[in-house]
């Protein structure tokens, strides 16, 4: 008798809990960002934390079709997935790189490193074969963000340096946004002003950066002088705004939705206590729900008490304490519930639906968080195939 591994069908299967990601949406995000850039603008897909926990590959694979020419990763080994399975494009290290055996692996496969102190400069160019073709680095200027870069009045001796080095390539000069979720635009002016004084400086050394870079998803809808070459695009291709009075400026669809299955119906009397120290008690007679979803699958234990669910097209309060793997509901007002029933923990059911931005104000975080915090227990299933593109279609003759 044949043995047979139940693992690799149920662990991608909507059999328990499972992330959906809308491709059609990504696609529809990357294009509507971009009906907003100025023009010769390239877009960068932040693809970094596995693409904000949807899913590095596919969404890589999907942004470049639908017009990203860039993609940004934090950590080498992010970039060197992305190369593994045959990403060509050009991939920016937004994080640090500081040791002659990262530089190697940076090289080795093609990713392109941030580069911000003199010391960096120096190991970067000893790293680096003097045969091979130089490293493309990007100088990240720190104008304010007070967080990776060199400071803006030191731009110009780094630059230089770099300029000097025949192993290193300066490719762009970069910075980022501190504030730019922010409707005062105050300190934001003051980053863009420093940056401008950064390009002046240098120009007037002589040194042209081939692109500047400068907007992060909030600055990139802020306004056009603010896109520069290139904008840095993280959450708003995932379809959230970076702040709610950003609605209005670009139509941006959720990619990501989260969902589980009811598990067990059941009917307890008034005055039972539910869960993990009994936070919640029954005031009535009161129809349950277990959901087999929980805080190590990355629902905030934070929000126990305080959340909804939709089932069938309906808001249903969750009670009691978030189990690790298991969360109870209050269904007593819904008409039907059966196991197996599928609950939407964030996304749409019908009319309504629940955002990471809900998540997120309830526990006084951002959605950035929200999305970063799915476990890979959950399957990243696609709702929709990638866009094919133009090219592919077999029926076009040459
Ligand atoms: C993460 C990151 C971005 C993307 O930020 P969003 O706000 O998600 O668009 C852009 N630039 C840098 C340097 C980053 O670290």
């Amino acid at each position: 008798m044949l043995s047979w591994d139940h693992r690799p069908r149920l662990a991608a299967s909507r059999e328990r809990a499972w992330v959906e990601i809308n491709h059609s949406h990504l696609a529809h995000n990357v294009q509507a960002i971009q009906s907003i850039l100025a023009p010769d603008t390239q877009m960068m897909a932040v693809v970094k934390a596995d693409a904000y926990g949807h899913g590095a590959l596919t969404i890589a694979q999907t942004a470049l079709q639908a017009g990203a020419t860039w993609l940004g990763v934090a950590t080498i080994p992010e970039g060197i997935e992305l190369r593994e399975a045959g990403i060509q494009a050009p991939i920016l290290l937004l994080g640090a790189a500081n040791t002659v055996e990262q530089v190697q692996a940076i090289a080795q496969w093609r990713l392109q490193p941030t580069l911000c102190t003199e010391k960096q400069a120096l190991v970067f160019a000893e790293a680096m074969d003097a045969a091979t073709d130089p490293l493309p680095v990007h100088l990240n200027v720190d104008t304010g963000m007070s967080r990776l870069g060199v400071p803006w009045h030191q731009a110009l001796p780094l630059a230089q340096q770099i300029q000097r080095s025949p192993q290193l390539h300066l490719a762009s000069v970069y910075s980022h946004f501190a504030t730019a979720d922010d409707p005062d635009l105050q300190t934001l002016y003051r980053q863009r002003d420093r940056f401008q004084q950064v390009i002046q400086t240098l120009g007037a050394h002589g040194i042209v950066p081939p692109m500047l870079h400068l907007a992060n998803s909030a600055g990139t809808l802020v306004e056009s002088s603010l896109h520069y070459n290139l904008v840095r695009v993280g959450l708003a291709i995932y379809g959230l705004y970076p702040a709610p009075h950003f609605r209005d400026s670009v139509d941006l669809k959720p990619v990501l939705q989260v969902k589980a299955r009811v598990t067990q119906v059941k009917t307890l009397p008034p005055h039972t206590g539910v869960s993990y120290g009994h936070r919640f008690v029954t005031q009535r007679e009161t129809r349950l729900a277990v959901v087999g979803i929980g805080y190590a699958d990355g629902v905030p234990r934070l929000l126990s008490n305080r959340m909804n669910v939709l089932l069938r097209g309906q808001f249903v309060p969750q009670i009691g304490a978030i189990t690790m793997d298991q969360i109870m509901l209050d269904v007593t007002d819904l008409a039907e519930v059966h196991e197996g029933d599928v609950v939407t923990l964030l996304g749409q059911d019908q009319d309504a639906s629940i955002s990471a931005d809900d998540w997120a104000d309830t526990l006084g975080t951002i959605s950035w968080e929200i999305l970063c915090g799915f476990k890979h227990r959950l399957p990243r299933l696609s709702l929709s195939a990638p866009p094919a593109t133009a090219t592919a279609n077999p029926l076009t003759l040459s």
